[in-house]
């Protein structure tokens, strides 16, 4: 499984096989984690506090999203709408506010925390 599989599907950084969230992102429990990878017993919250930093980079994608549906409805409707574009702003944001959610702390422990990938030795040795 390559990093950007492994980052879609919410796989540990380590391994790349135990799952990061308990449930789906459309189950009311969308933001469970587990403690630890269930296939290398890696802790996912490296230090207290970790996943605060997930916070920027929900930010990120927030901005991305505001920006992106508010070019395209000035585009398409011009100063004329104001509070139709800024409903049609709004809404993709809350919409995907759970993606956002799950995918900044997948983020932040693929790309900006301090685990690495580390290939599993039994199944090189399996595939060899
Ligand atoms: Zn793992």
């Amino acid at each position: 499984m390559t990093k950007i599989q492994a980052v879609i599907n919410h796989k540990c950084p380590r391994c790349r096989k135990g799952d990061i969230f308990k449930t789906s992102a459309y189950s009311m429990k969308y933001a469970d984690i587990f403690d630890r990878c269930s296939n290398c017993n890696l802790r996912y919250e490296v230090e207290p506090g970790f996943f605060y930093a997930a916070m920027y980079v929900s930010y990120v994608f927030i901005i991305a999203e505001l920006v992106t549906t508010g070019v395209i409805a000035f585009f398409f409707l011009g100063e004329s709408y104001l509070w139709l574009t800024i409903g049609l702003v709004i809404t993709p944001a809350i919409l995907l506010s759970r993606v956002n959610f799950r995918y900044s702390r997948t983020i932040l422990l693929h790309f900006l925390g301090p685990i690495k990938y580390r290939v599993d030795k039994e199944e090189n040795q399996a595939d060899s």
